[in-house]
Order: C-alpha cells, then sequence, then structure tokens
C-alpha cells in the first residue's frame, strides 16, 4: 500500500529517506528551510548546519546506501568529482568504497536527485510543528499550511527543535572537544603529502591532535583539535595564528606550506561538538508520538574526528526503510522496532564517543590511562602498536561492521601493554604549552 509521508529536514538523511521512499512507490514530501545551492553556480550558504563547510570524511558505508537507495545521488556524486577510494582498517583488512569528497560537493549530488525523482516532493518551507487526531501523528504544519501524512519522520539533525518537546532528555551533551579547520588545495603537480590511511593524514601530540582529511581534486580540509577548555588555543581560530601553528607542526607544515597547496577559505571555527543519542521515546517511556519517527542526528550525533555520522545516519535509514517494507502503515510497529533497534546498535556509538572524549579530556590535562577502569576505544586501538594481536582484532570495529564492544575480546591484551609501562610517544611537534607560545606570540592579546 502507499503510504503518505512527510519528512521533516532535507539534509542528507531526509533526502536519501525522501527518495528511497518515493523509489518504493510511496507519495512523500520533504520540507527544509534551506533554499538550495544557488542556480547560479554561486556558493551555497546552507545556514542552519554547522558542520556543511567543515571537514567530512565518507566512509563505505554512505557509498553503499546510496548505490542501494538512491543511485542516481551516487551517479551525480560521481560526476561532481567523488573519489572511491580502499581504506585499510588494521589486521592487513582493507573495505573498498571510501569517498574522499567534500560535504558540500554530496549534498550537491542527494539534492539534485532528490530534485529529480518522482513522487519526492522537495518543498521550502519551516515545519512548525506536527499536527495530530486523537493520539497520533497525522502531518506536518509548513509555514502555516496544513500538509497530511500517514508517518511522519524527522530528520531535523543535531540542531532540530521542533519536536525536541516531545522527547525524553537525550544522554550524552558537549564533548569537551573543539577544532578549528582551514580548506586547501594541493597545488598542480604537487605529490600528495604523507596520509595515514586513504582518506585522512593524522597526527597526535601532547595536548592536542591534528587530522588532515583530504577531499576530491586535490582539495583538503586541516583540522587542529583541542581541548573545549583550553582557551590559550581558541585564538586558532585567526588566519595568523592558524598559520603559525601550521608552520610549526611538521606534519601539518607538510601540507600546509605554501609551496604545496593554496589555502582556499578562512578558518572555519567549528560549533560545540556533541555527543547525544534521543531515541524514540518520550519521557513517559512510551514512543514520544505514535506515527513521528526520528531519524539521522535528530537520534545519535557523535564527535566527528572518526567521521561516524553520516554512516549512524545512513545506517538508521536503512533501518527504517526495511521497517516501513514490513509494516506499512503500521506506524506504532515502525516505532517500537525503530527504538529497539536504535538501542541495540545506535546507542553504543554515542557511549564509544562519551567514553573516548572524557578520558581524551583528561590525558590532555595531564592524567595518565585510568588502568582500573574500562579502557576507551581509541586506547585500545593505540595499543596495536606494542601488540599485533590487538590490531588483528580492530578491523570490523573501525570499519564499524562491529559494535565497539567487539573491543573487549582484546581490551586485556591492551591492559597489558598498558601495564608495562608503554604509552603512546606523540608525533614530532610542539606540546601542547608550545603551542600556545606559537599562537600566543602570532595573535596577541
Ligand atoms: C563539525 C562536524 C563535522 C562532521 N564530520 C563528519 C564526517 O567527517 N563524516 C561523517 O560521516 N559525519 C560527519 N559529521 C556528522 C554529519 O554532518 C551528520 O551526521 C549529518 O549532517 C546528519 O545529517 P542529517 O540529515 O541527519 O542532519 P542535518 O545535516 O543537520 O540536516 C537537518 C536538516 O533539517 C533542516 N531542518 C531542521 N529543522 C527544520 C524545520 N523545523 N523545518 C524545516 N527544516 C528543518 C535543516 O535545515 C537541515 O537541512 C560531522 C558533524 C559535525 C558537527
Amino acid at each position: 500500500m502507499v503510504v503518505k509521508v512527510a519528512v521533516i529536514g532535507g539534509g542528507p538523511t531526509g533526502l536519501v529517506t525522501g527518495i528511497a521512499l518515493a523509489r518504493r512507490g510511496h507519495d512523500v514530501v520533504a520540507v527544509d528551510r534551506d533554499p538550495g545551492p544557488p542556480l547560479d553556480g554561486g556558493p551555497w550558504a546552507r545556514r542552519g548546519v554547522m558542520q556543511f563547510h567543515h571537514a567530512h570524511a565518507f566512509r563505505p558505508q554512505v557509498g553503499e546506501v546510496l548505490r542501494a537507495e538512491a543511485p542516481a545521488a551516487w551517479d551525480a556524486w560521481l560526476t561532481l568529482g567523488a573519489e572511491p577510494v580502499e581504506l585499510a582498517v588494521g589486521g592487513g583488512r582493507v573495505v573498498p568504497g571510501a569517498v574522499r569528497s567534500r560535504r558540500e560537493t554530496f549534498e550537491r549530488a542527494v539534492r539534485a536527485a532528490a530534485l529529480e525523482q518522482p513522487g519526492l516532493e522537495v518543498r521550502l518551507g519551516h515545519v512548525d510543528g506536527v499536527t495530530t487526531r486523537g493520539c497520533r501523528a497525522r502531518g506536518v504544519r509548513i509555514d502555516g499550511s496544513d500538509v497530511e501524512a500517514d508517518l511522519v519522520i524527522d530528520a531535523s539533525g543535531r540542531s532540530g527543535r521542533v519536536n525536541r518537546h516531545l522527547r525524553a532528555p537525550g544522554t550524552g551533551g558537549e564533548c569537551g572537544i573543539a577544532y578549528v579547520d582551514r580548506v586547501y588545495r594541493l597545488r598542480p603537480g604537487v605529490a600528495t603529502p604523507p596520509m595515514t590511511n586513504a582518506i585522512a593524514w593524522q597526527g597526535t601530540y601532547a595536548g592536542y591532535l591534528v587530522i588532515v582529511f583530504l577531499h576530491e581534486k586535490g582539495v583538503f580540509s586541516a583540522l587542529i583539535i583541542r581541548a573545549t577548555a583550553d582557551r590559550a588555543l581558541v585564538a586558532l581560530r585567526h588566519t595568523r595564528a592558524f598559520e603559525a601553528a601550521a608552520a610549526a607542526i611538521p606534519g601539518l607544515r607538510a601540507w600546509t606550506d605554501p609551496d604545496v597547496a593554496e589555502a582556499v577559505t578562512d578558518v572555519l571555527p567549528g560549533g560545540p561538538l556533541l555527543n547525544v543519542y534521543r531515541g524514540q521515546r518520550g519521557p513517559s517511556g512510551e514512543l514520544a508520538l505514535p506515527g513521528l519517527v526520528f531519524v539521522g542526528d535528530s537520534v545519535c550525533t557523535t564527535t566527528p574526528n572518526f567521521g561516524r555520522g553520516l554512516t549512524t545516519s545512513l545506517m538508521q535509514v536503512g533501518e527504517l526503510l526495511c521497517l516501513v517494507d514490513v509494516h506499512g502503515s503500521d506506524v506504532e510497529a515502525i516505532g517500537e522496532e525503530l527504538d529497539a533497534w536504535d538501542e541495540a546498535s545506535m546507542r553504543p556509538w554515542v557511549e564509544d564517543h562519551v567514553s573516548m572524549d572524557h578520558a581524551l579530556a583528561r590525558r590532555w590535562a595531564g592524567d595518565d590511562i585510568d588502568l582500573s577502569a574500562r579502557l576507551p576505544s581509541d586506547v585500545i586501538m593505540m595499543a596495536a602498536a606494542q601488540d599485533p594481536a590487538i590490531g588483528q582484532a580492530l578491523g570490523p570495529y573501525l570499519a564499524m561492521q562491529a559494535l565497539p564492544s567487539s573491543l573487549g575480546e582484546v581490551e586485556e591484551l591492551a591492559r597489558t601493554v598498558y601495564r608495562a609501562g608503554w604509552r603512546p610517544p606523540p608525533d614530532p611537534g610542539p606540546s601542547r604549552d608550545e603551542l600556545a607560545d606559537v599562537v600566543a606570540a602570532a595573535v596577541p592579546a
């Protein structure tokens, strides 16, 4: 049977869901307050999605879902320059289909496919609320006008507020780390500098992290990641400070040296980074509203340095599509089963990041690794440098084919490594205090 569906939000989650449901014959309207990219090909401001201009890495699952559910979006993405690559995930395992691309390139492709998809209307507007009949959702109100729907899908992202009052409070919160990044382009003919894997180079220092994400056509983003509480490094948002820091960190200088690359944006300060999980339920423990389901970042948001957000979002889309296939317009069954799946398959990723980020902030503040508590996943992974048996077990977790609990089998091996006194050595470069001096010299207070 045809289900009439209203989707709140035309970001990646909303539009891929909309395309996939329309391809199944359902009647879908997806509503977003953003007008989309200018027709003249000019820059797309995309206000309201803080991360739009920031670095994104694309794991293989993103391409897998597109090829299965929105093949026109995959084709458009390749046409716009997306570069599929093979990704090594530890223990000698390689997974195909990670993609080098800017987020803007990805969203342009998804949006172009959505606009061409029969059965899907992409509507410009602000969703003011969900309308109800009896105790269930019956549609949405868009700028004062009602649109009826059998199923309302909230894909309004991590900042979506429209249905927040219906939901139980989320678990998690601000993750305690912050970053700035800047987009560059490799100069013609210059060899790509060293990389940690096919999509990124990462440097680990005493008190901060640096990551370079390579996008398409030699464009890349350089990120410097610090503790939110580290006020001395806030000034990295100033161009002079960022450039001085980039020149002082050897691994980053290899990418950003003016002979190697030219900057194509100013320094982009990021907004607050979150680790938050919210399921399908309201404060009473019942479904927030039968007929209304939540997907994407509105359910699960994680610190971006592992590049997991689009994968968790599109995994949810895949699950929701299966449930609609099975249950049709039985919206209570869809909501209940989606919530059970979210609890089992999404909550653990948020908890994984909460554990890693809290421990990282403590280490950056000078604490040693706490061997009396459960080891965070990144600490287990780092120990693979000393014990190859740990590396053998990392692949499924790194590829997000197994939950974080899968690392439990090698946790004791990692503990043994740390009990013997080994600690991950920082990469060559300034310590956090030395970097703070570099920043202060570039931008005097
Ligand atoms: C700094 C940063 C870096 C990231 N890097 C990565 C990465 O490297 N790899 C990765 O996989 N993920 C990354 N992520 C996560 C990724 O960006 C998100 O997972 C992704 O944006 C989720 O898509 P979404 O469609 O669920 O939400 P969004 O992209 O937030 O889209 C929500 C949409 O809903 C619309 N909307 C909201 N409310 C309303 C309303 N009332 N009416 C109409 N429209 C509305 C908004 O305009 C928006 O278009 C990063 C996140 C951040 C914050």
